[in-house]
């Protein structure tokens, strides 16, 4: 290509900036629009199991993450009293892959990315409504009557794309599963070992525990919840879902700051046919949101910004490199998509067969199924060769 690929990104959460990092890298030239007023990470913890460490290495931001993620020694799985079900090695994974989980918060993880991009190429504020394209490029049209056109549009903008409209025509369908709580409180209440993911799971709930450094602990309570939300708040809510649990997590329903902890829906969607349409192409949750139970979605959002830089460098014209990032992403994707979507029917016992299984397993002293399905992840991505003695920056 003469002159250097103009490219339009919907979105700045974890997709967006990994895409911008990454195709800065190959020379395009690059501009974000995000539709917050300013940039604040969305969430509150996130941990980047092997393929999405290997991500945060070839994007060139491991080092400074390094110094603050925590290094995880084991997942344990408690009953709602505290009592030990399951522990898994995460020594073992790491072994077997080569590559640490990263726990991280995800303020550090977004500030980390930012740190690889010029600010000037994030225009906040402004929402994108609508994309035109044609033989000669393609235009992202703002809220405020902007156009900004480009040679290639990447739709980043999440779970509910308008980019993804100009995709599938509108086809798309979201499953909800659960409704999750979660934020982040002082490490020092002592609710988890500091080298340990813990959970607690007992009649379809779940309340996950994880160190992500800094005096920060990330939790989120799970529950498939019948109605609204309490209108007395989020402590009230949590109070009546894990009434008579142990210490502590009722420790934790009393600590949390009720104005910083979110109530979230937790939607998928229904793998897709394409995430190429013309000169627009789709990456992260907008191509293909999981439920968090294997904790894929920033992941595989990563892989696909580095997957699609890949094929940008790699070819003579747009059209054959988007042909080829939809050939590799769609099943890959679509594999993690609905092996969580399983495991989330199963760990909340939404499908009652599958939860026997999945609770038969768990006592079951020689079934390691998570950290199994983890490495499975790993080896069949893009990243699993990824070489560790080789320095910083993107994969191409
Ligand atoms: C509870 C929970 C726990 C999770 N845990 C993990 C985990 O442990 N590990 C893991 O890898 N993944 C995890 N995930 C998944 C991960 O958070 C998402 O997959 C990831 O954040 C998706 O990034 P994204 O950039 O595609 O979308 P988003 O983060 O949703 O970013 C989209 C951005 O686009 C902007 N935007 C939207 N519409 C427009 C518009 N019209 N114009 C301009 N801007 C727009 C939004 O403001 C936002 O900034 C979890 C998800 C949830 C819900």
């Amino acid at each position: 290509m003469s002159r250097p690929l103009r490219v339009t990104i919907i979105g700045a959460g974890i997709g967006g900036l990994s895409a911008a990092v990454a195709l800065r890298k190959i020379g395009a030239d690059v501009t974000v629009v995000e539709r917050a007023p300013e940039l604040r990470a969305a969430g509150a913890g996130i941990c980047m199991w092997p393929n999405g460490a290997q991500a945060l290495h070839a994007l060139g931001i491991a080092n400074p993450l390094e110094m603050v993620s925590p290094i995880l020694h084991r997942v344990c799985y408690r009953d709602q009293h505290g009592r030990v079900i399951r522990e898994m090695s995460i020594d073992k994974l790491t072994e077997l892959v080569g590559q640490r989980p990263f726990p991280l918060a995800r303020s550090d993880l977004q500030a980390a990315l930012l740190s690889r991009l010029d600010p000037a190429l994030v225009r906040l504020g402004g929402a994108c409504v609508s994309v035109e394209q044609d033989a000669n490029g393609v235009r992202a049209v703002l809220d405020d009557g902007t156009e900004i056109a480009s040679d290639l549009l990447v739709g980043a903008d999440g779970i509910r794309s308008v980019v993804r409209n100009h995709v599938t025509g509108g086809t798309d369908r979201l499953r909800y599963h659960y409704t999750t709580w979660l934020g982040l409180v002082s490490f020092g209440l002592n609710l988890t070992p500091p080298d340990t993911f813990t959970f607690h799971v007992q009649d379809s709930k779940r309340v996950g525990l994880l160190n992500v450094g800094d005096d920060r602990l990330y939790f989120f309570f799970d529950a498939v919840p019948s109605g609204e939300a309490n209108p007395d708040g989020v402590r009230a809510e949590l109070r009546h879902h894990f009434d008579g649990w142990c210490s502590e997590v009722t420790t934790l329903v009393e600590a949390l700051d009720e104005a910083k902890t979110n109530r979230l829906p937790v939607h998928d969607l229904d793998p897709l046919a394409s995430f190429v349409n013309g000169r627009i192409v789709l990456i992260g949750d907008a191509a293909h949101a999981t439920t968090p139970t294997l904790g894929q979605g920033g992941a595989l959002a990563m892989e696909d910004s580095l997957v699609l830089a890949r094929h940008l460098a790699e070819s003579t014209d747009y059209g054959s490199a988007l042909a080829s990032y939809d050939n590799e992403r769609l099943m890959r994707t679509r594999q993690v998509v609905l092996a969580s979507r399983a495991r989330t029917a199963a760990t909340l016992g939404i499908d009652n067969t599958s939860a026997q299984t999945w609770q038969k397993q768990l006592t079951d002293d020689a079934s390691q199924d998570f950290l199994e399905q983890l490495v499975d992840i790993h080896r069949a991505g893009p990243l699993a060769a990824w070489p560790h003695d080789r320095q910083e920056g993107v994969a191409t």
